[in-house]
């Protein structure tokens, strides 16, 4: 493909996707309507199966230097603060997936990712460029931009949607814009690690279920500090006030955390398509989720080098293989988000029913059903 690919957005996926060409010898150009790149403060979770394709692209010595590899997952009652289970990942989800669990800080994930794109001659970014529109043109795609310098517009082989939530490619693939309204909201801080309880070890992700409500909690900046994420539902009260029936540590974590960025949550309805002609969207831009399995980004991650593998691969119809290769697995993630977090959030005696069944679940179940999720590989890998 001689003319390059066209990305709207540089998000995790586009990033990704962008340097997932270069590594194959296919060119691109990225356009970010943000005029610098600098993620908020917040972490992400980078399960097995987004380790493993960042591991490929030739990431992982740059992202073990920021992450941190947790022993595992504590699952606490959180109203008793009693630990349910310790679900394990380290060098077992290294052996049982073929790749390591990491959590690391957005930005730290976002500078090894921009860091191997701007070292890529192939690939170009252009900030401060917001994209309008994408079209299909006789023998390729086109990005309608607005810049600085007023409208322009960039032809290439074929566009791709990386542009988020929001995304307006959308339009090009004739998907609906519009969002699902979850009633949900994540409050999201970094504490020092310092300032942790010891409920709250820096070896492990924490997880804290209560009734409408949970917390995750997790290392990022190599351990020197936790990312706290406090979901609940929207218009409930601050932080405190959400957490003031729970244990003692969880209550002492929240008023350790004093700044709270508030992160309305939505999500999509899974649509059947993740292409049209000569345009294709990834990650949110195709399947918004809830992060209640901390899979978003890691999907976009995935898209984007499935997309690449076939772009470069020449193929009659790239994206039409694309799509086929993703899309049972895109209309996935999103209902069984929904069903975590309705488990996550059960109260009464339905929650004293989950308690008992996960305490009593045999490890190797728990780790078995996230097989599908975290097992996952590239068809080449
Ligand atoms: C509280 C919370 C916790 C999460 N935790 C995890 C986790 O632990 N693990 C995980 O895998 N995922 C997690 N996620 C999900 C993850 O953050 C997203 O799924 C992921 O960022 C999606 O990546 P993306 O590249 O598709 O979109 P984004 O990261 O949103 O990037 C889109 C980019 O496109 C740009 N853009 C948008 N519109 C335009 C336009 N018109 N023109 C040009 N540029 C445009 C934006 O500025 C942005 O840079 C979490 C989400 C939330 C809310």
């Amino acid at each position: 493909m001689a003319r390059p690919v066209l990305v709207a957005g540089a998000g995790i996926g586009g990033l990704t996707l962008a340097l997932a060409l270069a590594r194959r010898g296919v060119s691109s150009e990225i356009f970010e309507r943000a005029a610098v790149l600098d993620e908020v403060g917040a972490g992400v979770q980078l399960a097995p199966n987004a380790s493993r394709a960042l591991d490929a692209l030739g990431l992982g010595s740059s992202l073990d230097a920021v992450a941190v590899r947790p022993e595992g997952v504590f699952v606490v009652d959180a109203p008793r603060g009693r630990r349910l289970k310790e679900i394990p990942l380290g060098l077992r989800a290294e052996r049982r997936w073929g790749a390591p669990y990491r959590v690391v800080h957005r930005a730290d994930l976002q500078a090894v990712l921009l860091a191997a794109v701007l070292a890529e001659p192939s690939a170009a970014l252009t900030l401060g460029a917001t994209v309008t529109a994408a079209e299909e043109t006789a023998d390729g795609a086109a990005l309608v931009l607005d810049r600085d310098g007023g409208p322009d517009r960039r032809e290439g082989a074929v566009v791709v949607g990386a542009d988020g939530l929001r995304s307006v490619v959308r339009d090009a693939v004739k998907l609906p814009r519009a969002v699902r309204e979850t009633g949900l909201v994540a409050a999201r801080a970094i504490v020092p690690a310092a300032a942790l309880p010891e409920a709250f070890p820096v070896s492990h992700v924490s997880v804290w279920l209560g009734p409408g409500a949970h917390m995750v909690v997790y290392p990022v900046r190599g351990g020197r500090e936790a990312n706290v994420v406090l979901i609940g539902a929207v218009g409930d009260a601050a932080p405190e006030a959400r957490v003031a029936r729970w244990a003692e540590p969880a209550r002492a974590l929240v008023a350790a955390a004093d700044r709270w960025t508030d992160w309305p949550l939505f999500d999509r309805a899974p649509a059947p398509r993740l292409r049209r002609g000569r345009v294709a969207l990834i990650g949110d831009a195709a399947h918004a989720t809830l992060p209640s399995l901390g899979q978003g980004a890691a999907f976009a991650i995935e898209d984007a080098v499935v997309l690449a593998r076939l772009i470069a691969a020449g193929g009659p119809d790239p994206l039409a293989a694309y799509e086929k290769a993703r899309i049972m697995r895109a209309m996935r993630l999103p209902e069984a988000s929904r069903r975590q977090i309705a488990i996550d959030h059960m109260g009464g005696l339905a929650a004293r029913a989950r308690n008992l069944a996960l305490a009593a679940a045999p490890t190797g179940a728990l780790l078995g059903g996230l097989d599908w999720i975290y097992g996952w590989r590239d068809a080449e890998a």
